[in-house]
């Protein structure tokens, strides 16, 4: 078991001998891990850390922030091996997918950054101004478990390039990976007190760093349930914030589409990492003569989803991240059950090869009512809706009726057409006949999804201010 009792400030690991959290192995509920619940003055001490280093970041040079970075690059590649079972055993995505996309994303990301960098204009003439881009400041970073590491680095690596200070909180669930991280950049040159990690509960160390006057920005991703208690908080002191929450995306299948290839590619992308992916495509709309087709293939897609040890190499669909999340989403199937939707593949009772950990069944519900809790709220388990509908029309109304905005597909035999309907989509993004992600690409959501954008020069934008000299 690792016991990784510390938190690492201001250039230090500072050993904590308080209570701890329990990191569980997903595929066994067995404990792997503890990590420190630390308490608000570790959180205060790295506060005054990153303020005091902001001053001499802020004014390093664009070369010294690459140079980190590249050094940071170096270490995730070295130790992509470790990340991707470290991420593995704690999340459940299975070894091969963790090793392409939890192990190999930070790296990809943290690339993209260094090809930005040297182009990116950190001042312009405007007439007779010089409009100069410059560190927001403190940076409170708070992340998810689904895809722990991803989400560190999308702020991590922007946030140093800007020449921000940085607190990080990652989740308590999957916190592993943020070590890892911690002790690459322990090993470059950045100056001490740039980056500080603080492990413990989003209600005690989470809530100190939202409320502190000395935090200028919080960038949050996670439920829109926390992400709207950090936009109050942040309110108070006019703090900026960046939120990157939950979807129920929809992946819209127009009549001309090719059915197959649209429910495929539908049902692979809804299952990946146990649907516990923010944008997956959870409600599958389909014109209502093809419902039944489309189940058939749906739930043939599914069977050969059975969920297994997510450390071997064939093992396609992992256990869920945690107890609660596996309760959490049984819950909804049982719901989908009761709200009258056809239950076509899986159910509520564990999958009969996998007796401990927290595994759930790929589940399938057919005629969903776009109105009901299961169509309209975020599940983030392997669950799938097939929405009947009569014509177009109903169809973008149907994608466009919750409260979410992250992602979204359209599938039609004509790219055009395809286009079209997803310039009606109210998301972030849309996926147009199973184009490929695009990590230069701005990626963030409309409504309750969130509110500012990562990757990219956008994810760079999020951390600077803007200042404009009159000369
Ligand atoms: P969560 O909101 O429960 O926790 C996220 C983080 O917030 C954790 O570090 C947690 O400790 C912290 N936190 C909790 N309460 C807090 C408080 N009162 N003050 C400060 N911090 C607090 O979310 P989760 O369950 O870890 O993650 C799943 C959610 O994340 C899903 O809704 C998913 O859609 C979303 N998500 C969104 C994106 C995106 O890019 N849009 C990506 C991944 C996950």
């Amino acid at each position: 078991m690792n016991n990784l009792s510390s938190n690492y400030i201001n250039g230090q690991w500072q050993d904590w001998s308080g209570d701890t959290i329990d990191v569980h192995e997903a595929a066994t509920g067995d404990v792997i891990a503890r990590v420190p619940a630390s308490g608000r003055e570790q959180m205060e001490q790295a506060i005054a850390a990153a303020n005091a280093a902001f001053e001499s970041w802020s004014e390093s040079t664009l070369e010294k922030r690459i140079h980190v970075l590249e050094q940071l690059h170096a270490g995730l590649k070295e130790r992509a091996g470790e990340i991707a079972e470290t991420i593995c055993r704690e999340v459940g995505m299975p070894i091969k997918l963790a090793t392409g996309i939890q192990a190999g994303l930070p790296a990809t990301i943290t690339k993209s950054y260094l090809k930005l960098l040297p182009d990116f204009p950190f001042s312009e003439q405007v007439g007779n101004s010089e409009v100069q881009y410059t560190p927001v400041g403190v940076v409170g970073c708070i992340t998810p478990w689904n895809y722990p590491l991803h989400q560190v680095i999308l702020k991590v690596v922007p946030a140093l390039a800007a020449g921000c200070t940085i607190v990080l909180k990652p989740s308590e669930i999957a916190p592993q990976s943020a070590y890892i991280l911690a002790d690459i950049l322990d090993k470059t040159d950045l100056p001490e007190g740039v980056f500080n990690l603080v492990c413990g509960e989003g209600s005690t160390v989470g809530d100190t760093l939202i409320k502190h006057p000395d935090v200028n920005m919080v960038s949050f991703t996670g439920s829109t349930r926390t992400g709207s208690l950090i936009a109050h908080a942040a309110a108070d002191d006019f703090k900026r914030f960046a939120l990157e929450m939950g979807g129920k995306s929809a992946s819209v299948i127009l009549s001309d589409a090719d059915l197959a290839k649209a429910v495929k590619g539908t049902v692979n992308n809804c299952l990946l990492n146990s649907g516990q992916t923010c944008t997956a495509l959870t409600r599958m709309l389909v014109p209502a003569d093809k419902h039944d087709e489309a189940c058939e293939l749906a739930a043939a897609a599914m069977a050969k989803m059975t969920p297994g040890n997510p450390l071997e190499e064939t093992t396609r669909l992992g256990p869920l991240a945690s107890a609660q999340q596996r309760d959490k989403v049984i819950d909804y199937i049982k719901l989908g059950i009761k709200e009258g939707a056809t239950l076509i593949a899986g159910g509520p009772e564990a999958p009969e090869s996998c007796a401990h950990g927290y595994f759930v069944k790929a589940t399938l519900f057919g005629n969903v009512k776009p109105d009901s809790r299961i169509a309209q709220e975020e599940i983030f388990g392997p669950v799938l809706c097939v929405i009947p509908y009569q014509d177009e029309a109903e169809a973008i109304e149907i994608a466009n009726g919750t409260a979410y905005g992250l992602s979204g597909a359209v599938w039609s035999g004509d790219d055009a057409h395809a286009r079209k309907v997803a310039g009606k989509l109210r998301t972030g993004q849309v996926f147009v006949n199973g184009g490929d992600f695009n990590p230069m690409a701005p990626f963030g959501g409309f409504g309750h999804s969130g509110i500012g954008r990562e990757f990219g020069k956008w994810g760079l934008e999020e951390f600077l201010e803007v200042r404009s000299l009159q000369l």
